[in-house]
């Protein structure tokens, strides 16, 4: 059985004495569901030293929310992946659509940067997503399919277990509504065919697909009925810690119905 992800994406919010006090509040909030699912945040990198402390004893895994492709050099305001590992980082974000709109990122690029952090034994979490034309055009999942080819071009199938994939529709983030159940269900079983179909059955049936876009302690439950979605990966509803406490809440309840018996 996959275990199953709450995650949450900080942005260019929360310094590092916010840091402090949101994990001072949401640790007893969270340890609990320890046990039955994973849980990570990705703060900015100026709160990660203040993270790892805080979270130190903690089931919650902190990450970076980027990382350059090479291991050092001149290569101004950028962070090295072994720099995050250092900082204590399990995870790194990659390809999150505000790093492919603004700073002009490529999934060729993303692929570089998805083999360093392999590289360096972080977690990637790599975000596919089509935009509201792509979707429109009913072309989502040959472009979730051509995301997921490029960025992970350079693994095999033994990799895949050491990668999150995080299905976040482009035009579902930052907005007023996620994606459906249904429609999100269905782009997470075509993407999972389409991982089986490059790397096999086995890959495919142990890779974690998460879904972001809009989740909220309202439609998060929805969301996590769906078999096809491993975990929810939240913006917004997840930076207050009692937020971030009712995602992961969603979560472990979804895990445990989810338990064999
Ligand atoms: C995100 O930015 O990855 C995200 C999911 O944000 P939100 O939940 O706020 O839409």
């Amino acid at each position: 059985m996959r275990k199953l992800i709450a995650g949450t994406g900080w942005k260019m919010n929360i310094g590092a004495d916010a840091t402090a006090r949101y994990a001072a509040r949401v640790t007893p909030l969270v340890d609990g569901f320890g046990d039955d699912i994973e849980m990570f945040v990705l703060p900015p990198f100026t709160s990660l030293h203040v993270a790892r402390q805080a979270f130190s004893s903690s089931a919650v895994g902190i990450g970076g929310q980027n990382v350059h492709w090479d291991s050092s050099g001149a290569w101004t305001g950028e962070i090295s992946a072994a720099m995050l590992a250092e900082a204590g980082c399990r995870y790194v974000e990659l390809a999150h659509s505000e790093r492919l709109e603004h700073f002009g990122e490529t999934y060729d690029l993303v692929r570089r940067k998805v083999n360093a952090a392999i590289d360096a034994g972080l977690t990637p979490i790599l975000c596919l997503g089509e935009t509201a034309e792509d979707r429109q055009r009913g072309r989502a999942d040959k472009v979730l399919e051509a995301q997921m080819t490029l960025a992970l071009a350079d693994q095999t199938a033994a990799q895949l277990s050491a990668i999150i994939l995080a299905y976040e529709p482009r035009w579902a983030i930052g907005a007023s509504a996620a994606a459906s159940p249904d429609y999100a269900a269905e782009r997470h079983r075509n993407l999972r065919n389409a991982v089986g179909a490059r790397f096999g059955a086995d890959a495919a049936a142990g890779v974690r697909i998460i879904y972001g876009g809009s989740v909220t302690s309202g439609n998060g439950a929805a969301l996590m009925e769906r078999i096809e979605i491993d975990g929810l990966f939240v913006g917004r509803a997840a930076w207050s810690p009692d937020g971030f406490a009712d995602i992961a809440a969603i979560v472990a309840r979804a895990a445990n119905w989810r338990k064999p018996r």
